[in-house]
């Protein structure tokens, strides 16, 4: 890459060791590989924090920040932190999982840095000094390639579904740095507030089972969860489903929700609008039960059975109890 120097850095604004990491320090790993450029990870706390040695397996340099923004005012604090350590490396691309803080500040560090930004990508491979971006466009129905014509590219990446990175060694070495002078911040965090969940988050399942406003009502979810945990799936659920209050949002799958990429996904009696296409189309394999032969989840599944939900889940899990 020819603006700046050849750095990537990737930026780990959720500290915890899970696929979205995995696959984030593995995309800035590929890619600094590629362009023969070092490999930074921003981590937040302290040098000998857990994490950041964790992060050190995969990394040239891990920098890390304890400034307390980082916690009471993390857009603010996280936008100091990568302009601070940009100012010092001069990177050509910063990279960033798919978590919604950092889709809140891809933009806004484009702006900060005078770069370019862009979301969702699925793919990326360097060019010519730049970075090319795969990403859906026109709600999934088509895939374009963008160029990001300067740098630094600041892009969000689709990280669960990224391959993950590989040890290195030695392990990259651990510094702080400062903020240095600060930008204003101008937001506080007040409050947050944890939804109750059972196993692992709806990002890294590797099975998930989905219900829709077909299923009628909040009880069939039960049954839903009850086969769920017959095969250890998470539940997810369409808009629909989650506006209506049967379920809580965080289960919501879609554009305006979760991007999911597990090893199946079973939509039931979900109807398979684009905007819930957009958050489960990297799903490795889709099964689909739906009354309706021509509801559009048809064209995007691997394995689809026209039948009322009703006369497949219970029957489904009674077989599957018996069989596990
Ligand atoms: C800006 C924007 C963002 C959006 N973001 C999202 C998003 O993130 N996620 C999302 O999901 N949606 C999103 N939506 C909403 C989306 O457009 C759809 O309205 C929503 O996905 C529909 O949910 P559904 O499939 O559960 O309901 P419906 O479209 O009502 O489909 C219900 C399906 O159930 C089937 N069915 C009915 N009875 C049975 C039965 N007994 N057995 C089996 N099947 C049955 C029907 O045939 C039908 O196909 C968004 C919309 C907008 C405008």
């Amino acid at each position: 890459m020819s603006e700046g120097k050849s750095t990537v850095l990737t930026v780990a604004v959720v500290a915890e060791q899970n696929s979205a990491s995995a696959g984030l320090l593995g995309t800035g790993q590929r890619l600094a590989n590629e362009v023969g450029g070092q490999h930074v990870v921003l981590v937040a706390g302290a040098t000998d924090s857990e994490f950041a040695n964790y992060v050190s397996q995969f990394a040239g340099r891990v920098v890390t920040n304890d400034s307390a923004d980082l916690g009471s005012s993390p857009s603010e604090g996280w936008l100091n932190f990568v302009a601070a350590t940009s100012k010092a490396e001069d990177p050509a691309a910063i990279l960033l999982a798919n978590d919604t803080l950092s889709q809140e500040i891809t933009p806004r560090l484009a702006h900060r840095l005078d770069g370019s930004s862009i979301g969702d990508a699925h793919a990326i491979k360097p060019s010519e000094g730049h970075l090319v971006v795969t990403r859906s466009v026109y709600g999934g129905k088509a895939v374009a390639e963008i160029e990001l014509t300067s740098n630094p590219a600041v892009v969000w990446v689709r990280a669960q579904s990224m391959d993950p990175a590989s040890v290195q060694e030695p392990s990259g070495s651990i510094e702080a740095i400062s903020n240095g002078e600060s930008s204003e911040i101008r937001t506080q965090l007040k409050d947050t507030h944890a939804e109750e969940s059972e196993g692992e988050k709806l990002e890294d399942a590797q099975i998930i089972i989905s219900g829709g406003r077909g299923l009628g009502g909040p009880e069939p979810f039960e049954d839903l969860a009850a086969l769920a945990k017959v095969i250890k799936a998470q539940n997810g659920a369409s808009r629909a489903a989650c506006d209506l209050g049967w379920v809580p949002h965080s289960w919501q799958v879609g554009q305006t929700g979760k991007k999911v990429a597990p090893q199946l996904y079973l939509a039931v009696a979900i109807s398979g609008a684009s905007q819930h296409i957009m958050g489960m189309a990297d799903s490795k394999n889709v099964a689909a039960i739906n009354t309706d032969p021509d509801a559009p989840i048809f064209k995007h599944c691997q394995f689809g059975l026209v039948e009322d939900y009703k006369n497949v889940i219970r029957p489904l899990k009674d077989k599957l109890t018996e069989i596990l």
